[in-house]
């Protein structure tokens, strides 16, 4: 069994894919658990755009059970050298963003996870798509719906699945929450807050920059007040109002949003009000009230441990790193079909684009936006 399981490690994901149900078949032949079986199935990842999350990444999936590095794709040689010595990655497994189309020869390799820039997601989680490979985008996942939908459209053309890298619809206190809701403890949920800030620092980094960013505060932390109050509320929003406020014009350039105030209308008449911000510290906070109970979460989607505390106690589900939980439910999610309780994939990525392709055009005319 055990030069099968190094087989099946060393096989190609077509190969993988034709491989399974063979297996499978032999499994029940001889008896083998379901647990050996899935030993098999480790999710080989390359990950694209060395900085500061994808090292967070790379780091965090050194504890993962089921998903492994073994890939990387970067602009920087000196970067490579490093993460070859330190994570074991061989030299064919390297590329960098001319040539990593080649990945499509290499069977060693079953996911990349793209961790660069938000506007070049659309264009390199294409790439990765056409090389028949899954991808992993983080989040946002473009810089507007219609880009995340062609991302979508890419990744189904090519057979691939496409996640989204949020990793809070995997931790163990925001699903508690999410039960205590689903399950009419909270009664009838009627209002989300969601505060979502920062003061950013380097004001030549590409988050400022909004040819790399797509937008400001909005695209990189609104996003977890957005995502989060649809996930909280468990339903998806039909309006958006909001209101920009600028303190900074040269700091925040056109197209970088510092500050949106930002309110959500839900079908049962539940509101959200949200704060989106590049400055305002150590915001990070989620409130949701019901007519029987609530919910509070501060903080609510850093990189833990989470706090939070409802009407009937605090929320003491064990901290285990977000990544590391993230890469092996992705692994399942690949391999065993696994549907998770919150969605990660690319539908649910283009439905928070869609709000915040709302939530700027609400800005710019001052009107209600209604989503369809
Ligand atoms: P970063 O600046 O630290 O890293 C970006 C990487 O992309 C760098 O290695 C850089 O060299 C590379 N890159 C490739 N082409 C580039 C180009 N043309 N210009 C600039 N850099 C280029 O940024 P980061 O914080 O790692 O963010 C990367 C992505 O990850 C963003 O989409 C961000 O929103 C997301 N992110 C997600 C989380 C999370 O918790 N899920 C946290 C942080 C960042």
């Amino acid at each position: 069994m055990k030069s099968r399981r190094v087989f099946l490690q060393k096989a190609s994901l077509s190969a993988l894919a034709i491989s399974i149900p063979s297996i499978a078949a032999l499994s029940a032949k001889n008896n083998l658990t379901e647990s050996i079986l899935k030993e098999d199935k480790i999710l080989r990842v390359a990950i694209m755009g060395l900085g500061s999350y994808g090292t967070r990444v790379a780091e965090a999936m050194q504890d993962s059970k089921r998903a492994k590095l073994v890939g990387v794709i970067s602009g920087t040689p000196s970067k490579v050298e490093t993460w070859k010595a330190k994570y074991g990655i061989p030299a064919e497994n390297c590329y960098n963003y001319e040539n990593f189309d080649d990945i499509k020869n290499n069977p060693s390799i079953d996911a990349v996870y793209v961790i660069t820039p938000n506007a070049l997601h659309k264009e390199q989680s294409i790439r990765v798509a056409k090389a028949g490979k899954h991808v992993i985008c983080e989040k946002p996942m473009a810089i507007n719906a219609k880009d995340g939908q062609e991302m979508v459209d890419a990744c189904k053309a090519a057979g691939v699945k496409l996640l989204i890298g949020y990793r809070m619809h995997f931790e163990a206190n925001t699903l508690e929450a999410i039960r205590m809701r689903k399950s009419g403890e909270l009664g009838e949920l009627k209002f989300f807050q969601g505060l979502s800030g920062f003061v950013i620092g380097d004001p030549t980094q590409w988050r400022l920059n909004p040819a790399l960013s797509g937008g400001g505060a909005m695209m990189d932390i609104g996003i977890y007040s957005i995502n989060g109050a649809r996930y909280m509320l468990g339903e998806e929003p039909i309006w958006v109002t909001a209101q920009e406020t600028k303190t900074d014009p040269v700091k925040f350039k056109d197209g970088i949003d510092e500050t949106i105030q930002f309110q959500m209308g839900f079908p049962s008449g539940a509101v959200a009000s949200c704060l989106s911000t590049y400055a305002m510290n150590g915001l990070d906070k989620f409130f949701l009230n019901g007519s029987k109970g609530w919910v509070e979460m501060q903080p609510s989607t850093g990189y833990g441990p989470i706090n939070g505390k409802t009407n009937k106690g605090p929320l003491e589900l064990p901290h285990v790193t977000h990544q590391t939980v993230q890469m092996d439910e992705m692994a399942a999610i690949i391999f065993d079909g696994k549907v998770p309780e919150v969605p990660v994939n690319g539908e649910e990525g283009v439905r928070d684009m869609k709000i915040i392709d709302a939530i700027f055009k609400a800005v710019k005319t001052g009107k209600k936006v209604m989503l369809s």
